[in-house]
């Protein structure tokens, strides 16, 4: 057996560019160091299960464990295993150099490059040497698995190293670090348990969490409480999860399991609306669960959650270069071991595994909202409300996306009701061709819904912002046209009979309503009861929408009637009645009235129709 010497020594020639660099980069993530410290110990667990495996090590007596420990007093954070340990041969072999070379190409690379820039998604590679963001001495006491003997390895942020032997009789690695007066925080027992959840929670090896300072108060505790209290201590419990719901087969996998991992991970107790287990082999081999939150409402905050995981071991979240930013309303994980971590955002952005998978979501997501229409559409449709918004503003940022989920796309009509758009038009083929009529105010649009309502015309709602861009996607792919149903005359609400036409009463109008501009036009109408509508063309209302949210000019506000047609139904009895006796009074009532279905008077206008109409009630009896 080789006899420990003790030995000094510097760590490599790439002492004077690692430690500069490890301590001022990354400074706003320095809790990373956790993550490298429990993923190495982690590590350590599974090369020792494999060598059992080989039937090249012992089988461990003990259970595999990690434990993290703080003491606020001594100022330490140590981070345990019992894997496969090292000797001291390993710790110069591997902390002394290999690691560092490792690293450095990457350290060159990004040498003088402030944290701020902060390039690197996941920051791995930088490993052990971390510890020095927030010590300034770091012990590993370690012991291997071949009989050798146990080993003292002491080294300084300026890389100096001390060898010196050690007792330590089980097998495995205690990583010791000695935490430096600016990183005080990470000695609280709150702060460390946060990193450790944030980036340890599902690490396949059980972890435990100790502190010094919350074992010296329990004992107080016990000590001060009567001889009689027998209660007995709870065994403790690892802080993570070894074995996260979406490594197993989702065939294996229970709704209950799918609520409760979600509740867990997002702390959101709203039940999601569904989920997608992905389980993707080769050659893309990633694993995730995608949920879709329940929205409430429009306002709702609509920022989702895809945690983006690395073997279990969280990275980052939201990585818009993995996932297409449209999805980042959705909850989940991501878990992607081959994903190329240490490398630049923009080298993400054009690789080809990472595109390949952001396909894949963006397949798995169409295929469960198809499989949802196609084989649970009363289900479907009551998830309808909250999948709208997600789906719409998907096909405006991502024809694929649209191309692939046309057919599930639905619309609300007034009546409750949802249809797709083949079957609107299916529906409508004898009435009307390629035209799909919807209000986007049921209340105010009332009238015309009513003469829709009676022709047997189905009317669709599109009541929101994104609808009238998302209208022009399907316009585009469909070649048919969405029409308001206060912008035209559909065929069917015309009736047979003879059209009336009067110049005298056309001019009049004209007149009453102030705008030599207006298109003044006599139809028969199936409805006799109403006497005049009021349309502004689909074209030029959509252009002023269009100039109001590019806010140009706020002459939207009240729009413009210069492109409003005014249709006298010449089957009304009031409009026979005028054009035989053309009164000005009561044409300008009557304008202003079909003006009110299309936009709020103006207090001018509101005074005078107001003043009017009571002279005319006083007149009616
Ligand atoms: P990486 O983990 O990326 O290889 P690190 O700098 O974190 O880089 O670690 C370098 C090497 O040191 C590891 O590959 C491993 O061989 C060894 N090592 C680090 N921590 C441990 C540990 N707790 N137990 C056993 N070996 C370890």
């Amino acid at each position: 057996m080789e006899e420990i010497k003790n030995e000094k020594g510097g760590v490599s020639v790439s002492t004077e560019h690692i430690f500069p660099v490890i301590k001022q980069w990354l400074y706003s993530e320095k809790e990373i160091f956790l993550r490298e410290l429990v993923s190495n110990a982690s590590d350590a667990v599974t090369k020792h299960k494999r060598l059992v495996s080989l039937s090249e090590a012992e089988e461990s007596k003990e259970p595999y464990k990690i434990t993290v420990r703080v003491d606020k007093e001594l100022k330490t954070i140590t981070v345990s295993d019992n894997g496969i340990g090292m000797s001291a041969e390993d710790i110069k072999k591997y902390i002394c150099q290999i690691a560092l070379s490792g690293a450095l190409d990457f350290i060159e690379k990004y040498e003088g490059k402030g944290a701020a820039d902060g390039g690197i998604i996941g920051h791995f590679g930088l490993g052990f040497y971390s510890a020095f963001m927030v010590a300034d001495t770091v012990d590993v006491i370690s012991r291997s698995y071949k009989d050798e003997p146990s080993v003292k390895w002491v080294c300084d942020d300026s890389g100096n190293y001390e060898f010196s032997a050690a007792d330590k009789e089980e097998r495995g690695t205690d990583v010791i670090l000695h935490v430096n007066s600016d990183n005080e925080e990470y000695l609280s027992d709150y702060k460390l348990k946060e990193v450790l959840n944030k980036y340890c929670a599902f690490m396949p090896v059980p972890i435990f969490f100790e502190s010094a300072e919350a074992e010296k108060e329990a004992k107080k505790k016990k000590a001060d409480k009567k001889d009689g209290d027998t209660q007995s201590d709870e065994p403790p419990k690892p802080i993570n999860d070894t074995c996260p719901l979406w490594q197993k087969n989702p065939s294996e996998c229970t709704e209950e399991e799918y609520k409760e991992f979600y509740q867990k991970v997002f702390n959101d107790y709203k039940e999601p609306l569904f989920h997608i287990h992905i389980n993707a082999d080769y050659p893309l081999n990633f694993k995730g669960i995608l949920y879709f939150p329940r929205l409430h409402s429009e306002f709702d905050n609509m920022e989702g959650q895809v945690k983006l995981y690395y073997n279990q071991v969280f990275v980052a979240d939201n990585i818009k270069e993995v996932i297409p930013d449209y999805m980042l309303m959705l909850k989940g994980v991501l878990d992607c071991p081959d994903m190329p971590l240490n490398v630049s955002r923009s080298y993400l952005q054009n690789n080809g595994y990472v595109s390949k998978i952001t396909a894949h979501i963006v397949k798995k997501v169409t295929d469960k909202l198809n499989s949802l229409m196609n084989t649970e559409r009363e289900k479907y449709e009551t998830l309808w409300k909250d999948i709208k918004l997600f789906a719409e503003y998907a096909c405006l940022r991502d024809r694929k996306f649209y191309d692939k989920v046309k057919g599930a796309l639905l619309f609300e009509k007034t009546d409750g009701k949802m249809i797709t758009v083949d079957e609107y038009l299916e529906n409508s083929k004898s009435k009307h061709e390629n035209i799909i009529y919807y209000t986007n105010d049921a209340v105010s649009q009332a009238q015309y819904l009513a003469m829709f309502d009676s022709a047997g015309i189905e009317v669709i709602v599109l009541d929101k912002i994104i609808d009238t861009q998302f209208i022009t996607v399907i316009e585009q792919d469909k070649n048919i046209k969405f029409t308001r149903i206060d912008s035209e005359i559909a065929t069917a609400l015309k009736g047979d009979g003879e059209k009336v036409e009067s110049k005298e009463l056309e001019d009049l109008f004209k007149k009453v309503s102030g705008n030599e501009k207006l298109k003044v036009v006599f139809e028969s109408l199936k409805d006799s009861s109403v006497p005049a509508i009021l349309n502004v063309s689909e074209q030029s209302r959509r252009f002023e929408e269009m100039m109001k949210i590019y806010s140009m000019g706020n002459s939207a506000e009240t729009p413009s009637m210069t492109e409003a047609t005014l249709i006298l139904n010449s089957e009304s009895s009031l409009i026979k009645k005028l054009i035989e006796n053309p009164e000005e009074k009561v044409a300008k009532q009557l304008y202003t009235l079909t003006l009110l279905s299309q936009r709020k008077l103006t207090a001018d206008e509101l005074r005078s129709f107001l003043s009017e109409s009571f002279g005319i009630l006083e007149k009616s009896f």
